[in-house]
């Protein structure tokens, strides 16, 4: 079946919208992709028929709304290939599972032991474990990249040790766009019985992850990087760890029995999951897994690097101006400055003809730092962009190149 991305573009209503006049060209999906109808129709029909509070009711609204629910949890799990429906969490988002875990830790580490962060983390992924470490004297490490923006593994190795007890690093960086060596770095961390999280929150858009397969410990990603709605995400963990962790949050739902004296706590996934949950927003989670599977992994990898090959040698034809991130192993992220100009006004001017990009330094900071330079401009390509939009993205940084220098 031939990829059609014009009939794709017809499942998204904002992408028929314009700005300043100009079609609206979309290229911030890193920071958040579009919704596809039937995720927002799912939203609402939600809320138009089946709206009543979960788990607790007898009346038929609620099993309605619970069945949905659930039914949502189950299709979360088929699709990342999880052994137990009880080990998919919903959350609040990647962040909100990232301190989820971060927390749960702290009665863990104790003074001394080492857990290890990349270069390439978003801070979601950087500052909940720095909190942790001052709260449990455990001490920071951290593996190094290569000017390409690619994790240096022999680093890794040699960071590893007994004294090693957690490791956390992203699937994929939102920054520079590089596909980090996961497996790997999973295999090497457990050989001295270390745990792993990954935060999937950029990949899960890109790639369909096996979770099994891949063994991490904790995987997190948030809904709405993938065609789902804001407000809602998965934290993975596999049950022996789960059980291990303490609750995060108190209060109903999480609950087995509550006294005065003495609070017992629910079973996975309830024991982590205390007050109303986002029920519309964890139901269209799921609308949002079928969407992207109807569509199909495969078939989005093959066209987003047609994409990205496009994009990367016709942006590097404009004099002046550098890609961060050239791995070989990397997605449709392209993050770039032009000599002598700073991104704020690249991406200024390519707004007022319609195309969005993001500028700034991505909630990365410690990247900016490594190039010495204060952001990037970052466009990032999703399936329903085209080959058109990449020549709009290219004659607009001409003209803002010509414009400012
Ligand atoms: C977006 C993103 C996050 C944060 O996700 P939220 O949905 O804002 O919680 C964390 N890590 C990476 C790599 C991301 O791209």
């Amino acid at each position: 079946m031939a990829f059609d991305v014009q009939k794709i573009r017809t499942d998204f209503p904002i992408l028929h919208r314009t700005v300043n006049g100009y079609p609206l060209v979309y290229l911030d999906n890193a920071a958040t992709s579009q919704k596809p109808q039937v995720v927002i129709d799912s939203i609402v029909d939600y809320y138009s028929k089946h709206n009543a509070n979960i788990h607790r009711g007898v009346h038929s609204l609620s099993q309605e709304a619970t069945d949905a629910y659930e039914a949502a949890r189950k299709k979360i799990q088929e699709h990342f290939n999880i052994k137990h429906s009880h080990e998919v969490i919903f959350t609040s988002g990647a962040t909100h599972s990232i301190n989820l875990v971060a927390n749960g830790f702290s009665s863990i580490l104790k003074q001394g032991d080492e857990v290890i962060v990349s270069a390439l983390e978003h801070h979601s992924n950087i500052v909940p474990w720095q909190m942790l470490c001052e709260r449990t004297g455990a001490i920071l490490k951290v593996i190094p990249m290569s000017e390409e923006g690619v994790l240096l593994l022999s680093e890794y190795e040699s960071l590893l040790s007994k004294k090693t007890k957690l490791v956390f690093v992203n699937h994929i960086s939102n920054a520079l766009g590089t596909i980090n060596p996961i497996e790997t770095i999973i295999k090497k961390a457990h050989t001295v019985g270390a745990a792993v999280l990954i935060d999937g929150a950029q990949s899960c858009s890109h790639i369909k992850p096996d979770l099994q397969q891949l063994d991490a410990d904790f995987y997190v990603t948030s809904a709405h990087k993938m065609c789902g709605p804001t407000g809602v995400g998965i934290l993975y963990g596999k049950e022996q760890w789960l059980n291990k962790l303490p609750p995060y949050q108190g209060g109903g739902e999480m609950i087995k029995e509550v006294t005065f004296e003495k609070t017992t706590y629910a079973a996975l996934p309830h024991k982590f999951e205390a007050g109303t949950p986002n029920i519309a927003g964890g139901i269209a989670f799921g609308a949002a897994i079928d969407y992207l599977n109807s569509i199909g992994f495969e078939a989005i990898g093959v066209y987003e690097k047609e994409l990205l090959d496009y994009a990367t040698q016709e942006l590097l034809k404009i004099e002046g101006l550098k890609i961060y991130g050239t791995g070989v192993e990397k997605t449709s992220v392209i993050s770039f400055n032009i000599e002598g100009i700073h991104p704020y006004d690249i991406g200024t001017i390519v707004d007022k003809l319609g195309i969005a990009v993001r500028t700034g330094h991505h909630c990365a900071q410690p990247i900016m730092d490594f190039y010495e330079i204060p952001g990037t401009v970052r466009a990032s390509f999703a399936f329903y962009n085209t080959k058109e939009e990449v020549d709009s993205l290219v004659a607009a940084v001409k003209k803002a190149r010509l414009m400012l220098t």
